[in-house]
């Protein structure tokens, strides 16, 4: 089970800080780009990096993989 929480990784995310009234958080990506990401997004794993990264396909998971971690 995972939160949305600042200091979490979601694919090539970094949760920055969350806004929970909004329900949107600000990461930045692996490539330093931060953007504002739905906790939906995040948590249903329809994001895993920047809109960069996936268009060049850096992402080193498959999208629709909830329970990937990159330590373990
Ligand atoms: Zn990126």
């Amino acid at each position: 089970m995972s939160d949305v929480v600042a200091g979490a990784y979601f694919g090539r995310w970094l949760v920055l800080s969350v806004d929970t009234s909004t329900r949107r958080a600000s990461c930045r990506c692996r490539c330093g780009t931060v953007q504002q990401v739905t906790f939906t997004g995040l948590l249903s794993g329809e994001t895993r990096g920047c809109h960069l990264c996936v268009r060049h396909g850096h992402l080193d998971a498959p999208a629709r993989l909830p329970d990937w971690r990159p330590q373990r």
